[in-house]
């Protein structure tokens, strides 16, 4: 795959890609006057938007490591191919939610897609104090669809075995998620870190809560073994771009057959931290308690719309292998069907609070921070807002199984004030 491989730079751009047709189309017949900036704020991967007469897209381009911490740390290129095949099927399962795929370059690992614009990415809307018309509807209806229409419960035995067979090869991202989302924070790894000394009693408490990191790995278990539907696997505020009133989403890279209640739970985990961080990027207390009821609704939205959608999908395409109409509806027992649904998004909600909770601690404590946090100065501050992320999701896990509805979750955020 990698033969002919070689890493893109604004100053190669345009000779290299100037007779694509697609890019002709799109950004400018002559590549001469494209300007090509280089994006910095993803982590893993090279990105590019290149503007000409006729438009801009960005280019996007797996290097063999990854991009924050160089060669020290390898990273196979195939993670586009993974991304690529990912946004077809999110496209195809929730039109419209992602950027438009222009072209795939397997061999150079490269994506050139349409750019959303004047979109920004979600963590810099939040910290501007600035709300999303629809948020929750969109991201409700995206995380309904694509799981619903990514699982048995829809697709056929062979189309979904196929695809579980071809995700199953994305193992060096997928070990990410293990390593760094289900493990490291329970455990003094090598690449954590947390602020110190403020949080160390807190981090000696959930590491020796033994009920704690037996949850976290049944949550581990569900991630490993479950392939229920075609996850996005890195659906948090830094994959969502969003204007005042649309949201869409990027980087299916981490794509993989997992859990039902993963991208939502990991979301709503996002959701979460923002609530108790907007104290420090808003200070009038009237404006900064508005904000935050703003965010409770919108984790309740995202989960009603979530939980709508997948009782409109399953009554109306549930056309794969799991719980057959012909043993249901077609004997007459729409009763005994709706009651299977409602069972299923029972279980689905006990697994996002887990993967809720446990998306807060590794923001914490682990390597990847969130911006919302990590940019407070005020260590103190700071520390004080990571505690009660900490102890709600320590909370959330505990009592997954405990917990009746949303309004439960959000009265624990509340809580923790
Ligand atoms: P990484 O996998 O390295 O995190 P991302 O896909 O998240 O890369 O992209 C990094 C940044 O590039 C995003 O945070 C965003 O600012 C910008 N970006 C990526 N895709 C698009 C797009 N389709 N339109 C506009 N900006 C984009
Ligand atoms: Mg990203
Ligand atoms: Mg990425």
């Amino acid at each position: 795959m990698s033969n002919n491989y070689k890493p893109l730079s604004p100053e190669t751009l345009c000779q290299r890609l100037g007779e694509l047709n697609v890019m002709k189309k799109a950004v400018g017949a002559n590549a001469d006057a494209w300007t090509v900036r280089e994006v910095g704020d993803g982590n893993l991967n090279l990105v590019f938007i290149v503007e000409g007469d006729a438009g801009s897209v960005i280019v996007k381009q797996a290097l063999p490591y990854v991009r924050l911490v160089g060669d020290s740390w390898p990273l196979p290129l195939k993670r586009a191919f993974f991304e690529y095949h990912a946004l077809t099927r999110q496209e195809a399962r929730d039109p419209g939610s992602v950027p438009e795929v222009l072209h795939f370059d397997e061999s150079q690992a490269l994506i050139v897609m349409e750019r959303l614009q004047p979109h920004i990415i979600l963590r810099q809307q939040t910290m501007e104090g600035r709300k999303v018309a629809g948020l929750g509807k969109t991201l409700g209806l995206f995380a309904a669809r694509t799981a619903f229409r990514g699982s048995d419960l829809s697709m056929t035995a062979k189309d979904k075995k196929a695809d579980v067979a071809l995700f199953a090869d994305n193992v060096e991202l997928c070990d990410i998620t293990e390593a760094l989302v289900f493990t490291d924070p329970y455990y003094d790894a090598e690449m954590n870190r947390h602020t110190t000394p403020q949080l160390d009693g807190i981090v000696a408490e959930l590491r020796n809560d033994t009920a704690l990191k037996v949850e976290v790995q049944h949550m581990k278990r569900a991630f490993t073994s479950r392939g229920e539907t075609m996850c996005h696997g890195d659906l948090h505020a830094g994959s969502i771009m969003v204007t005042d009133d649309e949201a869409r989403i990027i980087d299916p890279e981490f794509a993989y057959y997992g859990p039902f209640g993963f991208d939502i739970g990991m979301l709503i985990g996002n959701y979460l931290m923002a609530y108790h961080a907007m104290p420090a990027h808003i200070s009038d207390a009237g404006k900064c308690s508005d904000f935050q009821d703003w965010i409770l609704s919108v984790i309740e939205e995202t989960w009603s719309v979530f939980r709508q959608e997948f009782l409109r999908l399953w009554r109306t395409e549930r056309t794969g292998i799991l719980y057959p109409k012909a043993l249901y509806e077609e004997q007459g027992h729409n009763f005994a069907s709706e009651s299977a649904a409602e069972q299923l998004l029972a279980e689905i909600f006990r697994d996002l609070v887990g993967f809720a909770g446990i998306e807060m601690h590794r923001r914490i404590l682990g390597l990847a921070h969130v911006a919302e946090i990590d940019t407070i100065e005020d260590e103190d501050l700071k520390a004080r807002c990571e505690a009660k992320c900490l102890k709600l999701g320590q909370f959330l896990v505990i009592n997954r199984n405990r917990l009746t509805g949303m309004d439960a979750v959000l009265a624990a955020a509340r809580r923790a004030e």
